[in-house]
This record gives structure tokens, C-alpha cells and sequence, in this order.
């Protein structure tokens, strides 16, 4: 790692700790030549595979992008949309897989989305999934009023990954 200052190439680690849950380490550096420190983040990579066969770094804030169409107007603050993307991050990265086609980024999107807001659920679920008639949003309405199994249970009590 080179010094940003002075580009000198012999740095060392004084600090080191894991951000983010584990899944981020962030380095407090020295260089030994000119004496200034900075701080480094690893995190290991998670690849997104578009349709297209181009792939690029999974990103938190495109997911927050893409919710945020579907929430114009829905009562759904910054925070929740953060909350979300932070566990379709969590959930694509508790896949294991370093490389994972966009398509399973969506659908880690739908659960938490329909959570957060039925209707902009339905509007992404209708890009998504590309609905071509009303029976589409029918039949997910209809799913969307059929209580889900054991919904007296706490849902929210975390993910019992397992
Ligand atoms: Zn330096």
C-alpha cells in the first residue's frame, strides 16, 4: 500500500478493526517515510452479473436508487430505504456466491420491500417482473392479501440464518 501523500511504498498497519459487521476491515496506516497516516478499507468484493454478461461491484446506493422510483410519493424516509438496501446487502452477501446475477439482487429486494410499503412493492414487483396485464397485479394483490403462514409471529425477531 502506497502513501497517498508521498507515494512512498512502506507503510505500516498500527490499527486495525472490522467494520460493517465483519465484512469490511479498516486499516489505520503510517509511512514510514514521511510519517503521515490514512486509513484503508478492505472489503471483499461482491459482483453483480448483469444480463447483458458485465459485471460490477454490488452497490448499496443503486439499490437505494432503485427503491426510491418505486416509493415516489409513499410515506418511506431515507432511512428505511438505507435499512433496506443494508439487508439486500446482507442477504445477497449470506448467499456465498462472489458473483451473483442481477436478477437475485431484485428478488432479495421484493421481501423487505413488501414489508416496507405494499404499493411501491407492487410498482417494483411490476418492473421486476415485467406485468403485462392487470391479471399480473391481480394475482399479486391477491397474494399480497393472503395472510402469510404463522404472521401472528414475531417477524422481525432477525434472521435465524442457519
Ligand atoms: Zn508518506
Amino acid at each position: 500500500m502506497r502513501c497517498p501523500f508521498c507515494r512512498h511504498s512502506d507503510c505500516r498497519v498500527i490499527d486495525s478493526r472490522e467494520v460493517e459487521d465483519g465484512q469490511a476491515t479498516r486499516r489505520r496506516r503510517s509511512c514510514a517515510a514521511c510519517g503521515r497516516r490514512f486509513t484503508t478499507v478492505e472489503e471483499a468484493v461482491l459482483a453483480v452479473l448483469k444480463r447483458s454478461g458485465v459485471t460490477e461491484q454490488f452497490s448499496r446506493e443503486k439499490v437505494v436508487r432503485g427503491v426510491r422510483r418505486a416509493c415516489q410519493g409513499r410515506p418511506v424516509d431515507e432511512d428505511a430505504l438505507q435499512q433496506l438496501a443494508h439487508r439486500v446487502e446482507e442477504a445477497v452477501r449470506a448467499g456465498g456466491a462472489a458473483e451473483i446475477p442481477s436478477h437475485e439482487v431484485g428478488l432479495a429486494i421484493l421481501g423487505p420491500l413488501r414489508e416496507l410499503d405494499e404499493v411501491a412493492y407492487l410498482r417494483f414487483a411490476s418492473v421486476y417482473r415485467s406485468f403485462s396485464s392487470i391479471e399480473d397485479f391481480e394475482k399479486e394483490i391477491a397474494d399480497l392479501r393472503r395472510p402469510a403462514a404463522g404472521e401472528a409471529v414475531e417477524q422481525r425477531s432477525g434472521s435465524s440464518t442457519g
